[in-house]
């Protein structure tokens, strides 16, 4: 399998340690012989991100706050200046007001409904709008999306409901983008900590309770999700698009464990 990803080059946003989502995926991508640019949010991430991508080679690494198109216009600027084109882009962005992912989601306020969808959901859409510009011969297009989008998980609350817009504007885009060769799909990982996940009220019951419940009986880890990704953003899923791949041990197919039941 080794250079799957040789001769691609490929945009990585979302990047914020060494326990991001987006860092799993980097580095599958890299160990097949991707050529990866970063992006990142604000100074002091920068200077995580900078060693950690020229730790995969790269030189590339570029601010970008999605909530300002003038400077995801200014990233995609600088891309297209030192690269000409993009084969692959990764969308690894969430963020919601932590007061609001613990308690009822019907009390979440119209501000912050405002800034999670448009951080969460609608940057996938921007950087889309921009990416294509570069996908002339076709490309992948990859987001991070959860289980919270299909069914209610405890304090997930509005990010539920933004992962579910997420997952549908992946549906549009497929179909959008699919007559120039370029795929979209979601990627659905199993709880993992990190930086964004730390936010989520009681995040370490939620892992607990996958564990114990989930087909493989294990939570999933940054490599399942980089090697899944990779797939995904490869000529391996040449035929794939639309999708929302779950990468969580199995946990959507579980209605109930049997050995849960009680006596009755
Ligand atoms: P993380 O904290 O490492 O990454 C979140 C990233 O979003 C950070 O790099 C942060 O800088 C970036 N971001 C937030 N607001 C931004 C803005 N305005 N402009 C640019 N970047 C911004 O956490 P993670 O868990 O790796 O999250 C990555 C993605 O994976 C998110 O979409 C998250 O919802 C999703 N996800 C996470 C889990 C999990 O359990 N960790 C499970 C499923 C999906």
């Amino acid at each position: 399998m080794a250079g799957l990803m040789a001769g691609k080059r490929g945009l990585i946003m979302g990047v914020a340690n060494k326990q991001s989502l987006a860092w799993g995926i980097a580095q599958a991508c890299a160990a097949q012989g991707a050529e990866l640019a970063f992006s990142y949010q604000g100074e002091a991430l920068g200077k995580r991100v900078t060693p950690l991508a020229q730790s995969v080679g790269s030189d590339l690494v570029l601010e970008c706050d999605v909530t300002q198109p003038g400077s995801i216009d200014a990233l995609f600027e600088t891309l297209r200046a030192r690269w000409g084109k993009l084969d692959f882009l990764v969308h690894a962005i969430g963020f919601s007001d932590k007061n609001e992912l613990r308690g009822r989601y019907v009390d979440t306020s119209p501000e912050n409904f405002a800034l999670t969808m448009n951080v969460s959901v609608y940057s996938f859409t921007a950087v889309a709008q921009r990416a294509e510009k570069m996908m002339p011969e076709g490309g992948a297009m990859l987001t991070l999306t959860y289980y919270g989008a299909e069914r209610v998980m405890p304090h997930y609350n509005v990010m539920g409901v933004a992962k579910a817009a997420l997952e549908a504007s992946v549906r549009y885009m497929a179909m959008d983008l699919g007559p120039k060769g370029i795929r979209v799909n979601a990627l659905s990982a199993g709880p993992i900590k990190t930086l964004a996940a730390s936010g989520i009220g009681d995040f370490r019951y939620i892992l607990k309770w996958n564990e114990l419940n989930s087909p493989l009986r294990r939570n999933v880890t940054q490599e399942d999700v980089g090697k899944s990704a990779l797939y995904l953003l490869s000529d391996l899923s040449s035929g794939v698009t639309g999708e929302t791949h779950h990468v969580d041990a199995g946990y959507h197919v579980v209605g109930m464990k049997a050995e849960d039941a009680p006596d009755i």
